[in-house]
């Protein structure tokens, strides 16, 4: 289990504050599963390339939230479900395009480190409220790997 210590050295560490708190507040965050590597906009940067993919090492990939679940046993990181999702299709242009989003697009999930690691499932049209329930993911998952419930 990682620490927010660990995960500190992971952040830049400039408390520019565009994610709304300091780095240190963020580690804390990041800890408690509140917030998303993918929320500090600063790691975006090429300077910063293969820090989110070792902030989701540290913390162990979050497969499961409210109405998903990937086996990650059964997961193999293909991205299928990411570039079939419903919200990125609807909302990224990347993945319009057939590229799956950018890693600054507001996303449901992606791969990282070869298994699909949920970043927002509250963007998941499925909780949209009256939505017509969506089940691609899960659909086109070749391993079945997906869960929704
Ligand atoms: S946006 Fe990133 S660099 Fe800025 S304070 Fe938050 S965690 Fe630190
Ligand atoms: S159920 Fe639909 S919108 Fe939700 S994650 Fe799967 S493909 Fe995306
Ligand atoms: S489609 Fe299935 S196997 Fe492929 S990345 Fe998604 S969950 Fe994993």
């Amino acid at each position: 289990m990682a620490t927010a210590e660990e995960l500190l050295e992971f952040l830049p560490g400039t408390d520019c504050r565009q994610c709304g708190v300091s780095c240190a507040e963020f580690a804390g965050l990041l800890l408690a599963r509140e917030r998303p590597p993918e929320d500090c906009p600063v790691l975006h940067e090429p300077d910063y390339a293969g820090f989110i993919e070792a902030l989701h090492e540290l913390l162990g990939p979050l497969t499961a939230a409210a109405g998903m679940r990937v086996d990650p046993e059964k997961c193999n990181g293909c991205g299928i479900c990411v570039a079939m999702c419903e919200f990125h299709l609807g909302n990224c242009d990347a993945a319009r395009l057939g590229k799956g989003p950018r890693p600054q697009d507001q996303m449901v999930f992606h791969v990282v480190n070869g298994t699909v690691v949920v970043v927002r499932q509250e963007l998941c049209t499925r909780l949209v409220q009256a939505a017509e329930k969506c089940s691609k993911c899960a659909q086109y998952c070749p391993t079945e790997a997906i869960e929704l419930f």
